[in-house]
């Protein structure tokens, strides 16, 4: 099945035909399955998605090697990270295993490259990765399973089964950019490994990601929810002051820091909980609320025991510099509830509740505020929109700067009025009662 996908694909480098031509009568086909370790530290957490420490190669670039006479052949695992062939011999093969793959969908015209590379100084790349499997017992119709097996201290195949792995769940939940930002590209995702630099980042086409940054999934697909966002077209972009971070907060409770390691770090910048200008604090909240869905139920919330699901916070604070975040830290284990109901990762309203000299700022709110915000927008009872309309929502806010303006009021009246202009208008109702809910702005009165 995967030989066939691949086959209107039209970046195949060797032949597709997988039948030597004087041994045709004796083939018999066979599957290989394949899969990557994870190696992640954060897999406990998130109410419903597991990814589990073997990861289906989904989409995964191979190089099938058999035994001469037959022909190698260079193709691509399907989505669920197997590939059928044909050959006369059941030992001999070998399966070389590519740091690339294309996911997300079946169609193959409209998959989404993901590859990993490594950039051990800057500017300086390795972009090639093989791994080698060796391939034996292949009995006729059969299916063997094999899993590939990074050597100590490689992170680049487990990044390739965490980061496929997020793409597959953009796929499960229907929010598969398929029209890029670039004009003429389709969408596309290099996540870089970054030896000398900590922390992560993620725009368009490009996530990077450093040694602290590589066993946890949650970091991943907040970085893979910025580059969602951009790919859709919702990436607000600079807007000078409004969107640097670095906001002077007064309040104890809305500073931030991180332990610095050995290696340069800008993760003190900002913080699940320190106040922000809104633009930067809208679109954190919104990177995470992103991690939040991709590993808690949230199509079906009634599934769960409670509405509430869990984020996982990844930056490593800084006690002694902040140490109004010893609760989060050593009670909460950096966890935060999604409806904010109860005290795990801070309260509700959580700038106006705790920092009173920065929410007399219009433009000032917080990453927490903003991820439950969008977290009650798609779960509440009632009417929601999709996180599909969600985003397509930032897009056309995104395309009219004159009429949206990203200032310094607050990004909330500026999607507010794009709400009313657009698909969202049924849900303006529910946008007004989410600020209430979770104080993103405090130019609204609520009851
Ligand atoms: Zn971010």
């Amino acid at each position: 099945m995967g030989i066939k996908h691949v086959a209107t694909m039209t970046f195949l480098v060797g032949g597709v035909s997988l039948l030597a031509p004087h041994a045709a009568s004796a083939c018999s086909s066979r599957t290989v399955c394949v899969t990557w370790k994870s190696q992640i530290q954060d897999d406990d957490v998130g109410e419903s998605v597991v990814l589990g420490e073997a990861i289906p190669a989904r989409g995964a670039k191979v190089t099938l090697i058999p035994p001469t006479p037959e022909h190698p052949v260079n193709t691509f695992l399907d989505q669920d990270g197997c590939v059928t062939f044909e050959t006369q011999y059941a030992y001999g093969h070998k399966l070389i295993v590519h740091n690339e793959a294309w996911v997300g969908t079946l169609d193959p015209l409209d998959l989404t490259r993901v590859r990993v590379i490594r950039e051990p100084e800057r500017f300086e790349y390795q972009e090639d990765f093989i791994w080698v499997v060796d391939l034996h017992g292949l009995a006729p119709d059969d299916t063997v399973n094999v899993s590939i097996e990074p050597e100590e201290g490689d992170p680049i195949g487990p990044l390739m089964a965490v980061s496929t792995a997020v793409m597959h769940q953009f796929y499960e939940l229907d929010i598969m950019p398929s029209a890029p930002y670039f004009w003429g590209t389709k969408p596309t995702l290099e996540i870089i490994y970054t030896d000398y630099k900590a922390n992560a980042n993620g725009a368009c086409r490009t996530v990077s990601l450093g040694p602290d940054s590589r066993r946890e999934k949650f970091v991943m697909a907040h970085e893979m929810g910025h580059w969602l966002k951009c790919e859709w077209g919702g990436d607000f972009g600079s807007y000078d002051d409004y969107v640097t971070y670095d906001y002077p907060s007064d309040d104890p409770d809305c500073q931030f820091d991180v332990v610095m390691g050995e290696i340069p770090s800008g993760a003190g910048s900002h913080g699940i909980r320190s106040a922000e200008w809104s633009l930067p604090a809208m679109n954190e909240g919104f990177a995470h609320l992103v991690a939040s869905i991709t590993f808690n139920d949230f199509a079906d919330p009634s599934n769960l025991e409670s509405e509430d699901g869990i984020f996982q916070y990844y930056k490593d604070i800084n006690l002694e510099s902040v140490p109004a975040y010893a609760d989060f830290v050593n009670v909460g284990k950096s966890r935060v509830s999604l409806l904010g109901t109860g005290s795990l990762g801070g309260q509700n309203r959580w700038v106006d509740q705790k920092c009173n000299a920065d929410w007399t700022e219009e433009h000032v709110s917080s990453e927490l505020d903003w991820m439950r915000f969008f977290w009650y927008l798609l779960t509440h009872e009632g009417d929601a929109p999709t996180l599909r309309e969600v985003l397509a929502w930032m897009d056309f806010a995104r395309d009219d700067p004159i009429t949206y303006v990203f200032d310094l009021v607050n990004v909330y009246s500026a999607l507010l009025l794009a709400a009313e202009d657009s698909d969202m208008e049924p849900f303006v109702e529910r946008i007004e009662d989410a600020n209430c809910e979770h104080g993103v702005y405090n130019g609204t009165s609520c009851q």
